[in-house]
């Protein structure tokens, strides 16, 4: 039996999906594209992605979209002769307020972990400033025992300790349908846990973006470990 073949871009190191051609010459083929690039494999499923390009507001979306991308850059001189390099110009909260401006979105939710109040808090304050109006809601809400979602004492964070105390669960599907009942333009997802975050983004009919995701260890930065995934303190990572 052959070696099963499935779509392998973190392994890719010829990227002609980026080809960089001059308009009015031919991009390289895509027989020059890796035996596992999804190209080659999965035509038809690209075929048909692009066709959801055609429905005008989808269009639009994706227009805009490309659109803040590149305003996030500029080509400035680098001091070497003619030479322009790439610089980047708005953190990723400022660029969700440009897009959520391009979008004509007003009414933004902020869908938060307890464990990032004062996070949200500021955020809250930053978006009504740029004059938008701000639904926020908490991970606890609803104020539920843990044991409703069958953990024991012993299994809870406080109850580890041997600490006996009511202990509230995160309800993210609280979050999501409470966001979805105001009808928010935009749900930004602030510092969920691992796992809350997927039942959020599962449960959440609003288009929705992430300003940040949980990292106890490295202040919600989690690329922290891979970029330290080769020193000793973290190479642990990279094996099994
Ligand atoms: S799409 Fe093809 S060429 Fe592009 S990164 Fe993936 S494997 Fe490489």
């Amino acid at each position: 039996m052959g070696k099963e073949l499935y779509p392998m871009c973190a392994k890719c190191a010829k990227r002609i999906c980026e080809p960089y051609t001059p308009i009015g010459t031919e991009p390289p083929p895509v027989e020059e594209a890796p035996f596992f690039c999804p190209m080659r494999l999965k035509h038809s499923v690209i075929e048909e992605a692009l066709a959801e390009y055609d429905k005008p507001n989808i269009k639009e979306f994706a227009r805009l979209s490309s659109l803040q991308e590149a305003e996030c850059y500029e080509w400035v001189p680098t001091g070497v002769g003619d030479n322009l390099g790439l610089r980047t110009k708005f953190p990723r909260v400022e660029e969700t307020m440009q897009f959520a401006r391009k979008m004509g979105y007003h009414k933004l939710g902020i869908a938060f972990c307890i464990g990032l109040d004062n996070e949200a808090r500021i955020l809250d304050k930053m978006l009504e400033n740029h004059g938008f109006q701000v639904i926020s809601v908490c991970c606890k809400v609803g104020m539920v025992d843990k044991e409703r979602i069958g953990l024991k004492r012993e299994e809870m964070i406080v109850g580890k300790r041997g600490y006996m105390c009511y202990e509230s669960m995160c309800s993210p599907i609280a979050q999501a349908e409470i966001l979805n009942s105001e009808g928010v333009d935009l749900a930004i997802l602030l510092g969920l846990c691992v796992g809350h975050d997927t039942l959020f983004i599962k449960y959440c009919r609003v288009p929705m973006t992430v300003l940040a995701v949980k990292d106890r260890v490295f202040g919600h930065n989690p690329l922290a470990a891979i970029y330290l995934s080769s020193s000793p303190y973290y190479s642990r990572l990279m094996t099994s």
